[in-house]
């Protein structure tokens, strides 16, 4: 609207200006305030970029959990019977209780299945001796590497008690022997050549029906009373016109006893001393021919 007169016109500029200066303060008022918040956002950004995980909150962090490896650790389990070993496996300390050495020294029956594995070779039919009296035993024995492997046998039932206690007591001292299979494991055909293949391997072993080596004579093997003890160091030698003859390959290394070198059985050998205590006799001590791997009982 125009002014229609000057006293109107500077009524009403007079009007605006009370009005302009009422409304300065508040103006003044919202300017400082206005300072003010831009100067707090200035020292917020400033605090945060010299910490940078302090002032306006971020996205958490990611946290990387590292798992542990280590997990609750299970227990060994422990070996109480040597049902599911078979002979040659090599069992771990820590799996043993040797509070219950005995468990691990056992003489069974001969069953089904072991009739069958040897038969036709280190058993057959014959009038000498039934499968009835003789015993299977599963053992423990230190092998050449100090390692604890698993052993079996088969002797007489009348001895069987006697070499569990031998062979726990062999154990119990470390005493090493390279290996205790049957000797059907080397059968070639022959009960002859399968004792030979199993001397060359170093087999001890038991029970075999068979005849002294080179003779018609039955021999204690044939009847279980019989065993074979580290055979390569502890060779069998006869003699013919006075020259040796070797039945295995390391006949002459292992011949002179005069020097024992490791495994080589004398008289100070535990092997000797706790068979004899037994009341075995040793094929070192023969006077026409050395075996010196060989104990054997003489049962009436
Ligand atoms: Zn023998």
């Amino acid at each position: 609207m125009a002014c229609d007169t000057n006293i109107n016109c500077f009524k009403g500029n007079s009007d605006m200006k009370k009005k302009n200066r009422s409304l300065l303060p508040m103006i003044y008022c919202v300017i400082f305030l206005a300072f003010l918040l831009g100067l707090l956002l200035i020292v917020i950004k400033a605090k945060s970029k010299k910490n940078p995980s302090q002032g306006f909150p971020t996205a958490p962090p990611v946290l990387t959990v590292t798992q542990s490896p280590t997990q609750t650790p299970t227990p060994n389990p422990v070996i109480s019977s040597l049902t599911n070993y078979m002979a040659g496996e090599i069992l771990s300390l820590e799996n043993m209780d040797f509070s219950k050495l005995s468990q691990y020294f056992t003489a069974s029956e001969i069953d089904d299945a072991l009739l069958e594995r040897i038969q036709g070779k280190s058993y057959r039919e014959n009038p000498d001796i039934s499968v009835n009296e003789l015993r299977y035993l599963k053992i423990l024995h230190y092998n050449f590497n100090e390692e604890i492997q698993v052993g079996e046998l088969i002797v007489n039932e009348k001895i069987a008690t006697d070499c569990l206690e031998i062979f726990q007591n062999l154990f119990e001292h470390k005493y090493e022997i390279k290996s205790m299979y049957l000797i059907d494991n080397y059968w070639t055909g022959d009960s002859s050549s399968t004792d030979e293949a199993s001397m060359n391997a170093d087999n001890s072993s038991g029970f075999c029906y068979r005849t002294i080596a080179n003779t018609t004579k039955l021999s204690n093997h044939a009847l279980g009373y019989a065993i074979d003890i580290n055979p390569y160091e502890n060779p069998y030698i006869t003699y013919k016109n006075g020259q040796p003859v070797h039945h295995q390959d390391s006949g002459e290394l292992y011949a002179d006893r005069s020097v024992i070198r490791e495994h080589m059985i004398d008289h100070n050998d535990l092997c000797y001393q706790l068979f004899t205590q037994k009341g075995f006799t040793w094929g070192g001590d023969w006077k026409n021919s050395k075996d010196y791997q060989h104990f054997e009982m003489t049962v009436r």
